[in-house]
This record gives C-alpha cells, structure tokens and sequence, in this order.
C-alpha cells in the first residue's frame, strides 16, 4: 500500500483538514491513505489493521464528511467497541477531529451510571460510540433511535469475538437498517470474523497494512529466561534502566496485576493498574497517571489493555508469557505507535516455554535472549509462597531494592543507550 504524501490529497474538506493539521497529523498512515478514498466513495471496507495503525482517524474523518454533507439529523453513525476504553478514546479522536463542525458524538459503555448516557441520547447525537451490551441495554429501553442509521463500524473485531460478544453484534445489526455502509477493522481475521464480514459487508474493499499477525518492523523483541519466583526481582531490576521512561507491563491474572503492582511500589516505582474488576473511575485515573507520565508503569491484564492508547510507551513487558500468540502482537503493539521505537521484553519462566515458541512460530523467527550479568538467577524461593508463583509481600522492599527510586519521565530524545550495560543479549 502507498504512502499518500498528504492529507491534501485524499478528497477531504478543508474543516477537516484543519482539524487534522491542529491535531499534528502531516502525513497519512498506509491505512488512512488507502481507506479515506474509498469510505469517501461509499465503499464498504475490511481494514486489516493494527493497532497503532492510525486506523480511527481512517474511519473518523471520512464518515465525518459524509455527516458534514447531510446535515444534522437523527443518529446516522454507530461505531462498536470491544472496551470501554477503546470506546472512549474513539469518542475523544471524534471530538478532536469534528473541532469546527456541528458533529457530536457519545460514548457508550458499561461500568458507569445509565442517566448521562440516556440523556445524550435521547436529546439526539450524529455518531454513537458503543460497547455491545451496554448498547444493547440502551436499545431495549428504546433510548436510541437507528432508523436513520447510514455508516456501521465495527472497529477491534478480532476482540470482540475473543470477549464473546458477537452474539451481541449480531443482535445490534439486525436492528439496523438494511441499506447501509459497513467498515470493519480487525487485527487479525479469523473464520468467524470472515463469516461476519460475508453476511454483513456488501462488495467490501479489502485493506491489509501490512501481514496480518505481524508486530510493527520497528520493535526490538526480547526475552528474559528467569525463574517464576525471581520475576518480580527481574522486572525491578530492570525497570531502574535509564531507558525504561513508560512501561506497560502484562500479567495474566487480576490478582497478578495487584501483586505485581504492589511489589513494584514497594520497590519505589510510581505504578498504576488497569483490570476488569478496576472501577471505570479507577481504570480512567490509572489512564490518566499513565498518559500524564506521574506514573512511570502501568500494570495490565490482556482484555483491560485493549484500545489502551498512550503515545511514548517505551517499553512492553510480558510479565507473563500471553497463552495466546496473537495477544503477544497485541500487547507489544501498545509501544512502536506510528512507527516509533519500541521495545518488548517478555518475562518467561520455564513452564511457559511451550506458549513462548508458539508465538516465535507466529512472528516467524526467535527472539533473542537476553540476560542480566549481575542478576541471581538462583536465588532461592522465599520460604513460604501461598500463591506459589512470585517473591511475597517484599516488606522493606524499598530498601532491599537495588533499584533506583522513581526518577521521573523524562523529556527529549530517550536515551537508549543507558540500559545496554545492564545486560547482554544473546
Ligand atoms: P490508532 O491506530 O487509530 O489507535 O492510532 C494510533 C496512534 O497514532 C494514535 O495515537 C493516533 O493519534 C496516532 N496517529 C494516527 N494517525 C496519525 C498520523 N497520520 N500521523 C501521526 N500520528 C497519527
């Protein structure tokens, strides 16, 4: 797919194109240059895209001129989401995008009051921005009304059918109009997604930005052979490294995350933590402290994670090796966005060297291992561990640690430099 060289090109209206240069875009991703043209032309679409592809913008700003064509009405656009937080971030690229135009949007989604989002709804909105079942909720109490409906996105499709809800899709679309224009983005396309896109799409164009299951060229993998017991020490370890500004670290469980996210405290590290038993209140502060840089780390289980769009994370680490391959492309695709640098480091104790190799299968080639030379490898399990996976309650852990206290983000270029002596790859 060609790179456009910019925005001019693409047919869009000059509002827009303010917005855009407002909000720093100067030249379009591959999917924005490739989808833009043909939403504008009325096409229905299956973008084959990643995360950090640019894709909401390739959906937004051509549906926008499409509402800026036909004037206010009834709500005419239904974008669904797989998260919360996915949703929300579409809202807020929305808001940004329509600065200028009549256009407004609510987002929809669960975990919060129903009467904001009721009442937003019932007054009247161009662009509805959804998760599934608390849409779903919504339309039972007849506080949507679709007959005007015109564009359908089904944005993170892949995960909507990882988080069960195509059922729920199925029952949305089936109560929209018939007569309509249908995008859908997904990272991956797997049989049902492929069976979704037959019965929903009519004559789509297909867009791939670049091989499906792929992670961005830009990412330097790696991986950190240690013992279950010793990660929490590793990860402190490394996490003092001059390069380490904004990490994302994955674990598999919500338990997991509010171990670790404790463990890293102690240890003097500024960290949140996002999971699905995290209030909507709670998941937005962590966010928010994320994004602001006030916290250096950001603890997550996979489903939490997703849509999480935080510019400058610099690092990815699985803490936990991901079970399924595909949730590797996704977790390390959170650093590298827009073609940055990024790293991914995965923890990986012994017992998770069977899911490690599927995702080395997966991306086609191993990832280099690597190693801390000063790093106890064999430093004994402490001497009781209910839980039986990681270092206890590290009590004093702040003095114990040979970690540096939290420095704070820093600006300008990262020094990338600053962790090599630390470890050696292999
Ligand atoms: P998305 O894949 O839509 O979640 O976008 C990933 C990130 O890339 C977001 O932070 C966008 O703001 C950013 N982005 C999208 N399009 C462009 C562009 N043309 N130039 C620079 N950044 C962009």
């Amino acid at each position: 797919m060609e790179q456009n060289p910019s925005f001019d090109a693409l047919g869009l209206d000059p509002v827009l194109l303010k917005a855009v240069r407002a909000i720093g875009y100067t030249v379009p991703t591959p999917i924005q240059g490739a989808a833009i043209p043909a939403v504008l032309a009325g096409r229905d679409v299956i973008g084959t895209a990643q995360t950090g592809s640019g894709k909401t913008a390739a959906f937004l700003l051509p549906i926008l001129q499409r509402l800026l064509r036909t004037g206010p009405g009834r709500t005419r656009v239904l974008v669904l989401s797989p998260t919360r937080e996915l949703a929300a971030q579409i809202e807020t690229a929305l808001r940004d995008f329509a600065k200028g135009t009549r256009v407004r949007g609510v987002a929809v989604y669960g975990g919060v009051g129903m009467g904001h989002q009721e009442d937003a709804l019932r007054r009247g909105v161009d662009v509805v921005v959804a998760t599934p079942g608390r849409l779903l909720d919504h339309m039972e109490r007849g506080n949507v009304d679709f007959r005007d409906l015109q564009v359908l996105v089904l944005d993170e499709a892949d995960r909507m059918l990882d988080m069960g809800f195509l059922p729920d899709v199925r029952r949305i679309v089936n109560a929209l109009p018939r007569v309509r224009q249908t995008l859908l983005f997904s990272a991956t396309m797997p049989r049902p997604i492929v069976d979704l896109t037959r019965s929903l799409l009519k004559d789509p164009v297909r867009l791939a930005v670049s091989p499906p299951d792929r992670p961005p060229a830009s990412i330097r993998h790696e991986v950190f052979p240690v013992a279950q017991h010793l990660k929490t020490a590793l990860l402190v370890r490394l996490l003092g490294r001059e390069d380490m500004l904004s990490v994302l670290v994955f674990v598999r469980t919500k338990r997991r995350a509010d171990r670790l996210a404790r463990q890293v405290s102690q240890a003097g590290f500024a960290a949140g933590r996002i999971h699905g038993d995290r209030s909507q209140a709670q998941r937005e502060q962590a966010l928010g402290d994320f994004r602001n840089g006030r916290d250096q780390i950001l603890i997550a289980t996979d489903v939490a994670a997703r849509g999480i769009d935080v510019a400058g994370i610099t690092h990815v680490v699985n803490y936990d090796v991901p079970m399924v391959p595909t949730d590797y492309i996704h977790r390390v695709g959170r650093t590298a966005r827009a073609d940055a640098q990024g790293e991914a480091i995965t923890l990986m104790a012994q017992e998770e060297g069977h899911d490690f190799h599927s995702i080395e299968k997966l991306l086609g080639e191993p990832i280099p291992i690597a190693t801390l030379p000063d790093f106890d490898y064999r430093a004994a399990p402490p001497p009781r561990s209910t839980g039986g996976d990681g270092p206890r309650g590290r009590g004093g852990g702040r003095g114990r640690s040979r970690a540096p206290p939290y420095r704070g983000r820093r600006e300008g270029p990262r020094g990338r430099g600053g962790g090599r002596p630390y470890y050696t790859g292999r």
